[in-house]
């Protein structure tokens, strides 16, 4: 029972999805049509990696961020989303995981009515509406 769709022979020898990407224009259709495995699979790899990056924080902190940035990589190319929690888990600008008051300053703006957190490695800062 294998789901062959006549795509260049779905076989167990074509899991080199590289040169796929090189087919650019139906490469962009195919975003959201990848299968639901691969999705699965990407999103456990980005749960191990946040557990590991904060594994890591401490001893490690430029290890931790790389951590980071693989599983942003990974959610990028798998098209999957992080969770809202996860996505303030980390510093958009430089990857570290931002803990209050370890490496982020949260600040209330009453003015723009948001949560203002400051990444103390590169002092970038990130916005998020409350209610
Ligand atoms: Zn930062």
């Amino acid at each position: 029972m294998t789901p062959a769709l006549g795509a260049g022979g779905s076989g167990f020898k074509s899991q080199r999805p590289h040169f796929n990407f090189l087919k650019t224009k139906s490469n962009l259709m195919r975003r959201s049509q990848k299968p639901e495995w691969q999705t699965k699979i990407a999103k456990e790899r980005i749960e191990i990696l946040f557990s590991l990056a904060e594994r890591e924080f401490k001893e490690h902190p430029q290890r931790s961020r790389r951590y980071v940035e693989l599983a942003r990589k990974i959610g990028l190319r798998y098209n999957v989303r992080f969770p809202k929690e996860d996505k303030r888990k980390f510093c958009k600008n430089c990857n570290t995981l931002l803990k209050s008051s370890v490496t982020s300053k949260v600040r209330l703006d009453k003015n723009t009515r948001t949560i203002n957190v400051i990444c103390l490695n590169c002092n970038k800062v990130s916005r998020y509406p409350y209610k």
